[in-house]
């Protein structure tokens, strides 16, 4: 026998969580993970998952029949959206503004496809017209990805000119949103957005874990006549969708569904549902406003030009002089305050000031600046 280790429960204080994410978690989301485990078979399950297709459907705004949560995070609903679209061989034309860009490159080119990269400044956000340059060089592209809300920056690309460009030169698009849903305008069928993936712990302030997908007809019809198999086993949509829907009546088991995080996803948006989805957007862009005016009374600057900023992800430079790691750590020991670090490129030179669902709320914002006013002087 090996030694039995010995240690007591573990109970995390509750801080506030002001990075890029995981968000603060709303108590009635918490709450709801707490409930009763229930078999993932069960009718009252099922019943709840046609449910939250609805809700997530209604967070999307679109009316695709393929819309589910996929069971890991949001790293999983990217490779969810390019290991059944892509095939070896196809190009994809991959625009890179940030660390998930070049994730998605990675993606591209691990299942034997051909990425042609679209470069922008990191900070910058995606420019349409060196998308259309790059379109009109490659007839032969089949897809157009990028990140709606670069997490690593602060930018906000302009989907919906993007999306018409790629419908324009005959490409699917595939979006990132896992830092966008819920907190800035997102119109998956009115902006003719193909495959589309987000995550549970940004703005929807839900337990991290699920990525929440959706897929155009035009993108079910590309998946359908395949002519290689997706090489993934557990991510092959047309598996896994014989358990989220319903169709016949019948569900099959494809695996154990994370039985608590799904209630716990019903719960956040209903939530979202409750406050209105604009109403959301709204919020988060008022409470960005607000931390603005104080980040700039501190001397704070933005990475990002006012007019492509996210509000839910403000990234500011450094000052000079100060360390950065010593102040992250005393806002965490002191405030019980987490701020993000710069990551990739920004990495030593910026934060990372999330203001995400929950999170995007007055007294987030007033300890937050107190905190760094305190701590920075
Ligand atoms: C957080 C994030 C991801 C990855 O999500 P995980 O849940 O951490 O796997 C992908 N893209 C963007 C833009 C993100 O902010």
């Amino acid at each position: 026998m090996l030694p039995a280790p010995r240690f007591t429960a573990f109970n995390p204080p509750r801080r506030i969580l002001m990075g890029p994410g995981p968000s603060d978690v709303y108590p009635e989301v918490l709450a709801a993970q707490s409930r009763p485990t229930v078999g993932h078979l069960d009718p009252l399950f099922v019943g709840m998952m046609d449910e939250l297709k609805s809700l997530i459907q209604y967070a999307f705004q679109t009316k695709n029949e393929m819309t589910m949560a996929v069971s890991a995070p949001g790293s999983a609903g990217m490779e969810t959206c390019f290991v059944n679209l892509v095939e070896p061989g196809e190009k994809v034309i991959v625009c890179r503004n940030g660390v998930f860009g070049e994730r998605m490159r990675q993606n591209v080119e691990r299942m034997g496809a051909i990425a042609v990269l679209v470069d922008n400044e990191w900070g910058t956000p995606v420019d349409p017209t060196a998308v259309e340059a790059a379109l009109k060089a490659n007839p032969d592209a089949k897809f157009l990805a990028f990140v709606h809300a670069e997490t690593s920056t602060g930018a906000l690309s302009d989907a919906k000119t993007l999306c018409a460009l790629a419908k324009t030169y005959g490409c699917l698009s595939i979006v990132d949103a896992v830092t966008s849903l819920g907190g800035v305008e997102l119109r998956v069928d009115e902006w003719g957005i193909d495959a589309i993936y987000s995550g549970s712990q940004k703005c929807l302030s839900c337990v991290p874990g699920l990525s929440p997908v959706s897929f155009s007809s035009a993108a079910v019809e590309k998946l359908k006549n395949r002519k290689t198999p997706v090489q993934s086993w557990f991510l092959d949509q047309s598996l896994v969708m014989a358990y989220w829907t319903s169709a016949g009546g019948k569900r099959s088991y494809h695996h154990t569904a994370p039985v608590n995080a799904l209630y716990a996803l019903h719960e956040s948006l209903r939530m979202l549902v409750a406050e209105g989805l604009e109403n959301a957007w709204q919020r988060h862009h008022d409470m960005h406003l607000v931390l603005r005016a104080g980040l700039e009374k501190l001397g704070l600057n933005f990475v990002v030009a006012e007019a492509s900023r996210l509000p839910q992800l403000n990234a500011i430079y450094i000052p000079e002089g100060v360390d950065d790691a010593a102040v992250r750590t005393r806002l965490l020991k002191d405030y019980n305050l987490e701020i993000g670090a710069g990551l990739g490129a920004l990495a030593g030179k910026a934060w990372r000031i999330g203001l995400m669902g929950f999170g995007a709320r007055r007294e987030n914002v007033s300890l937050c600046l107190k905190a760094l006013e305190e701590v920075l002087s």
